[in-house]
């Protein structure tokens, strides 16, 4: 008998986690443990992140959202100042500004890399008076290559912005010969720890920087902004019992079990970009002659974390090639939907036709699948697919 009709239809994701019996064990210990939230295995993970990216100071929370949240607070930002992102990229990196009660405003991205445009972000700087210039600047590390970091940081030593890099892809990747959240470059650095990235805490995300002012307001803003330490406070400690609320924060903080899990997948992030890497290098071979412009490779300046596999197709057919390959159980995604052209943006006077470049990407974006566990074999079904739409 022909199993075709009985087996279930292949379904590929376009990302997903890598979860082995490690991971299960070590959120499984912390669940038989004293502590279930901000015990031993926070500070570790912090740890873990610091020697990862050679950042001297981790915070970890909730969520990147929350980290951009922080970030934010700790250098500053509130109404009156500015926030500029990048139009290509999930609605938290401009969020975080708005929490802020600042105002947010876009810089293009450039053709090849979908990242910020430095000499875009130039002219915008030329041609903004003084009073509205950011204080605040996001690059975002598109699909897990680092924005144009060294040109962004010169531009912000002359009009003096702070670089915060929306880095939730790029855990992993290099920039100019360090690890992406080093520090060179930009004052914060956050990642994300959602399922699809790079290494997983189920929520999560991390702020890292060089900065221990800049670290020790975090981890204030992260935890209601109250303080057992009585370096910060306001006059005396009534005694060992004693915290005081020093500033207003938030409850952001990650769980032990969420801090546990990402202990164990940090064990394999060289394994997981080792494989990404391998999946790029089939993926651009393979569509060499297709329609489609492919991401660009890696080169001396950056070696991307490979979070997303994204292509541009023509905008004609883009729509066809999309049903298309979810018809055929091919999960694809588009990343992103330009900010500003979301209802919410518009209603701030943002309108379509203000960022073309972001908009021409992603009239034509296909995110193909790219995660770890996908193997060959299915990576040669998502190409003879996409072949066979564009042919
Ligand atoms: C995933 C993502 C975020 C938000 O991450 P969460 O951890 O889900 O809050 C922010 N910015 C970018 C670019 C992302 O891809």
């Amino acid at each position: 008998m022909s199993g075709s009709a009985l087996s279930p239809k292949r379904v590929i994701p376009y990302g997903r986690q890598d979860i082995t019996d490690d991971d299960v064990a070590a959120v499984e210990a912390v669940l038989r443990s004293d502590f279930l939230t901000t015990g031993p295995m926070v500070p570790a993970f912090e740890a873990e992140i610091r020697a990862a990216t050679g950042a001297d100071h981790a915070v970890a929370v909730n969520s990147a959202t929350s980290a951009l949240h922080i970030a934010c607070l700790a250098l500053g930002l509130g109404p009156g100042d500015w926030l500029w992102t990048s139009p290509n990229s999930f609605v938290a990196s401009a969020n975080c500004g708005l929490y802020c009660g600042a105002k947010v405003d876009f810089v293009d991205v450039g053709p090849a890399t979908w990242n910020m445009c430095a000499v875009k972000l130039a002219e915008k700087l030329e041609a903004t008076p003084a009073e509205k210039h950011p204080k605040v600047v996001v690059p975002v590390a598109f699909g897990g290559r680092c924005a144009d970091l060294a040109a962004i940081r010169i531009l912000a030593d002359r009009y003096g912005f702070f670089v915060l890099e929306d880095a939730s892809h790029a855990i992993g990747g290099e920039y100019m010969g360090r690890a992406v959240g080093a520090g060179t470059y930009a004052d914060i650095s956050v990642f994300s720890f959602h399922p699809v990235k790079i290494v997983t805490t189920a929520e999560g995300g991390a702020c890292v920087t060089n900065s221990a002012k800049l670290a020790e307001k975090m981890q204030l803003y992260r935890s209601h902004g109250v303080t057992r330490d009585e370096r910060l406070m306001r006059g005396e400690s009534d005694g060992p019992w004693y915290y005081q609320q020093v500033d207003l924060g938030l409850n952001y903080r990650m769980t032990d079990l969420q801090a546990a899990l990402g202990i164990s997948q940090m064990k394999r992030i060289s394994a997981f970009i080792k494989r990404r890497r391998a999946l790029v290098a089939r993926y651009d071979a393979a569509l060499l002659d297709l329609p489609v412009q492919c991401p660009v490779g890696d080169d001396d300046s950056s070696q991307s974390a490979w979070h997303l596999y994204p292509i541009m197709v023509e905008a004609s057919v883009r729509r066809r090639v999309f049903e298309g390959m979810r018809a055929a159980g091919v999960l694809v995604n588009v990343h992103y939907i330009p900010i500003h052209t979301q209802p919410y943006y518009r209603e701030m006077g943002f309108q379509p036709g203000d960022f073309p470049e972001a908009e021409r990407y992603y009239a034509g974006a296909i995110s193909l699948p790219m995660f770890p566990a996908l193997t060959d074999t299915d990576q040669d079904y998502v190409i003879e697919t996409l072949a066979g739409l564009l042919a």
